[in-house]
C-alpha cells in the first residue's frame, strides 16, 4: 500500500452519497471505513479516512487540479466503485460514464505495474494526465518540451522533442489505453507516441470541450482534421478557449 490515506468528494450518510459538510460523519462506499469531513477556509473541502484505515490502494490524495476535472462531469458519475464479478477486486474509479467509459485523471506519477493493472481492470477507459509544469507539479512537463512542426493534418500530429528529463512519456508510452495530457496553458493533446532511443514523441491538439462533450454523450473522442496553412491559428484558438475553460472551473 502507497502509505497515503485516501480523501474522497462524496462518503455515505445515511446511505446517501454526500459531499463533505461541517461535522458531517460518514462511511467509505468502498472500505465501509468510518469518515470525517473536512472542511475549513484554506483546504480543498473532502472525507477523510481515520487513521491507518485500509481502503482502496489506488486511490491517494486528490488536487485541486484533479477535483477541477471532476467536477466537469455529473455528481453521480464520479468516484464510482467498478467491480469486476469474474475476479471479485474493485476499484474506485475517479469518472464512470453511465456509458461504460471510465476516465481516470493523473496528477503524479505512478509504477509501470500499477498503469498496467489499471488498464486491464477498467478495460474500457481513457488516462487525462496532469502536464502543466506550475511549481507544485512533481511532473515537471514543460522543461524541455519542444514543439516541432506537423507530421501530418489529416489527422493533425505535431511532433515533439524532449530535451531534458523525459521520464514521464517513457511511462505513459506504455499505455495501452489512450492519454491525453492536459497542459494548461498549452492546452490538451492526444499522446501517440514516444520513441525512447532520441526522445521524439507524437502528439495531436485538441479541444477540452470536445473530449467533455464526446465523453457526456458516449461518443468518440474526436481527432483534429486541418489545413496547412491554418495549422498556427488552429492551436493557437484550441489554446485560448482551454485557458478559459480553466478560468471556468476554479469559479
Ligand atoms: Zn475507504
Amino acid at each position: 500500500m502507497n502509505g497515503t490515506v485516501p480523501s474522497m468528494q462524496f462518503a455515505l450518510v445515511n446511505g446517501e452519497r454526500s459531499r463533505p459538510k461541517k461535522g458531517l460523519r460518514g462511511h467509505c462506499q468502498y472500505c465501509d471505513g468510518e469518515m470525517v469531513a473536512k472542511c475549513g477556509p484554506y483546504i480543498v473541502w473532502h472525507w477523510a479516512h481515520m487513521p491507518g484505515s485500509n481502503c482502496d490502494p489506488w486511490w491517494g490524495p486528490e488536487s485541486e487540479w484533479h477535483r477541477g476535472w471532476k467536477n466537469l462531469f455529473p455528481e453521480d458519475w464520479q468516484e464510482i466503485v467498478h467491480f469486476d464479478e469474474r475476479t471479485g477486486e474493485k476499484h474506485i474509479a475517479d469518472v464512470k460514464t453511465p456509458h461504460g467509459l471510465v476516465i481516470e485523471f493523473q496528477n503524479s506519477p505512478m509504477s509501470f505495474e500499477e498503469l498496467a493493472s489499471r488498464e486491464a481492470f477498467y478495460q474500457e477507459m481513457i488516462w487525462i494526465v496532469n502536464g502543466d509544469g506550475g511549481s507544485l507539479n512533481p511532473n515537471y512537463f514543460n522543461l524541455g518540451l519542444m514543439w516541432e512542426g506537423a507530421i501530418s493534418f489529416r489527422p493533425l500530429v505535431r511532433y515533439v522533442k524532449w530535451m531534458s528529463r523525459s521520464r514521464l512519456l517513457h511511462k505513459w508510452s506504455a499505455a495501452t489505453t489512450p492519454v491525453y495530457i492536459d497542459f494548461g496553458f498549452q492546452g490538451m493533446w492526444r499522446f501517440f507516441d514516444f520513441r525512447l532511443e532520441d526522445d521524439v514523441g507524437a502528439f495531436s491538439p485538441l479541444d477540452q470541450n470536445w473530449l467533455i462533450e464526446a465523453c457526456l454523450l458516449g461518443e468518440s473522442i474526436p481527432i483534429a482534421y486541418v489545413s496547412e496553412e491554418d495549422e498556427e491559428e488552429y492551436i493557437s484558438r484550441l489554446r485560448s478557449n482551454h485557458l478559459d475553460e480553466n478560468d471556468d472551473m476554479s469559479q
